[in-house]
């Protein structure tokens, strides 16, 4: 039985619907990231599963528990917020602390302890917020909202306030430090690596719709919409006509086979994406010239221009330089092209 979950949450604001039927099921000590770009409903997903907004529709279950008419307090969840204010005037220790009222001395000074072990901090009750590095604060804020015990730890973009050089480390830390709680956490992040490195499993949400759930190679390999395929990882798409049996007929006349995503119908309009490393130089392919080259060690990323359009190949750097002309074909290595109908989702 799944541990957390969503069963159609729908939650407007005036007249803009910002989630739309959201169902997920998350196990026990599973890590889901909630992937999507700025505005596409993430963090309000994150306060109706805490309890601070009320879903217009839809229940959440715990375990079981039906909590969706519960308050924050009583659902026994950890929030991380994105902009976690930790308190500077206070130590350590009463940062941590902070949610823990109603707890006797004793008690509270142990779980400060436990969750200050938890996050790799031990010891550092006594230390004011100001003498420790951004990383370490984060790590604070991840201990207060696990002092309490929670059932479900919920991250809302936790590395977003450290500068790109301490967010990798941190990353890392945060990886570490919830894996070996083995709490079940929903982090919400608009970054695709971060979303790959920290969720056994990626949820991708756009516009207030679910359009995946998956692993991140089912996310890369099989994206499920025309979104997730551009999204997540780089991609080219190929416009064309539907054939059937998994074929697209490019302009230039060739026919191009991939893996229909959803129903299509002979003669609708599609597109064939592709990744960088499915397309390859080859003789007899479409004609184009590098525009750019992206230098990446033993691989280069090459932008080609093709008949008013721009791919990207992914091939040995000696392959090419820029303003060669060459020709571009479907490799028979990376992951088999996807094929969407053209003004559908
Ligand atoms: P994300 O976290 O993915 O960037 P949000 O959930 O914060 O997205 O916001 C999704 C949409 O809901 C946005 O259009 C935002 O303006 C709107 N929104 C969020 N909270 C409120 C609110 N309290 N009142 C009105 N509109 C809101
Ligand atoms: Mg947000």
């Amino acid at each position: 039985m799944p541990f957390l979950v969503l069963d159609g949450l729908d939650k407007s604001f005036q007249s803009n619907r910002v989630l739309r039927e959201l169902s997920l099921e998350i196990e026990k000590g599973e890590v889901l990231a909630l992937l999507g770009p700025s505005g596409s409903g993430k963090t309000t997903a994150l306060r109706l599963i805490a309890g601070f907004e009320a879903p217009d529709l839809g229940r959440i279950r715990v375990d079981g528990e039906d909590v969706t008419g519960l308050p924050p307090s009583r659902r026994r969840f950890g929030m991380v917020f994105q902009h976690y204010a930790l308190f500077p005037h206070l130590t350590v220790g009463e940062n941590v602390a902070f949610g823990l009222e109603g707890t006797g001395k004793e008690e509270s000074r142990r779980r400060v302890a436990e969750a200050l072990a938890q996050v790799d901090l031990p010891g550092f009750e006594a230390r004011r917020v100001g003498e420790i590095s951004g990383g370490q604060q984060q790590r604070v804020a991840l201990a207060r909202a696990l002092a309490p015990e929670p059932r479900v730890l919920l991250l809302d973009e936790p590395l977003s306030n450290l500068d790109p050089t301490l967010r990798e480390r941190t990353r890392r830390e945060l990886r570490t430090a919830i894996r070996k709680i083995g709490i079940t956490t929903v982090l919400v992040t608009h970054e695709q690596e971060e979303a790959f490195h920290l969720g056994d499993r990626v949820a991708v949400l756009h516009g207030g719709i679910l359009h995946q759930v998956g692993s991140p190679e089912d996310l890369y390999e099989r994206p499920a919409t025309r979104f997730v395929a551009g999204f997540v990882g780089r991609a080219s798409a190929f416009p064309g006509t539907y054939e059937g049996d998994g074929k697209v007929r490019l302009p230039s006349g060739e026919a191009w086979a991939g893996e229909p995503a959803g129903d299509l119908k002979p003669g609708e309009p599609a597109e064939l994406v592709v990744r960088p490393e499915s397309l390859v130089f080859i003789p007899g392919g479409l004609p184009g010239r590098v525009t750019e080259r992206r230098y990446a060690g033993p691989v280069s990323f090459f932008l080609v221009a093709l008949d008013g359009q721009e791919v990207e190949v992914m091939a040995p750097s000696g392959a090419a330089s820029e303003e060669d002309a060459v020709s571009v074909g479907l490799g028979t290595s990376g992951p088999r092209p996807r094929i969407f109908g053209v003004g559908k989702a």
